[in-house]
């Protein structure tokens, strides 16, 4: 049986993965718009993965006989500068993912769970995936500054992304 304090732990960090669901659902929303179809790809995959994300957390609170209580998801920006300042806020928000992952492994050195501790280490190395991906886009992006023609570029090899269903835990 899983303890309170982790269990309200998994709850508010389920929501923070919706909420990445929803953030990157507007980032592609935001690529719609510039008609750049490799990025919107890019990011749909996103989606798709932070959805795996909170799925993730909501069948192992389940498992370990918890309950999940969904909470209000935060309106997302919806509008970006330059494809640059997207991917920037898109690296921000994933260093703060990993804080909170870490925060939750707090919780779970706090109360001993070393069953909690041992599944959240999966979304650990996520993370570290997830930043390193996310931080080569930007340097590309830097690299390319204005070339409207570099960025046509990376759209396409934006495109070959695929969204392979992770297995948690
Ligand atoms: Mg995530």
């Amino acid at each position: 049986m899983i303890n309170e304090k982790m269990e309200k732990a998994f709850n508010d960090q389920i929501n923070k993965e919706l909420y990445s669901e929803y953030l990157y659902l507007s980032m592609q929303g935001y690529f719609e718009r510039l008609n750049l179809k490799g990025f919107v790809n890019w990011f749909s995959v996103q989606v798709q993965e932070e959805h795996a994300h909170a799925m993730g957390m909501y069948d192992y609170v389940h498992e370990r006989g918890g309950d999940v209580i969904l909470e209000a998801i935060d309106k997302p920006e919806n509008n970006w500068q330059s494809p640059l300042a997207c991917f920037e806020h898109v690296l921000e928000h994933e260093e703060f993912v990993t804080s909170r992952i870490n925060a939750l492994m707090d919780v779970a050195e706090e109360t001993k769970d070393r069953a909690a501790l041992s599944f959240l280490n999966w979304y650990l190395k996520e993370q570290v995936e997830e930043e390193a991906n996310v931080g080569g886009v930007l340097a590309t992006l830097k690299l390319i500054g204005d070339d409207k023609k570099a960025l046509l570029m990376l759209d396409k090899e934006l495109a070959a992304r695929t969204f392979v269903a992770p297995v948690i835990g």
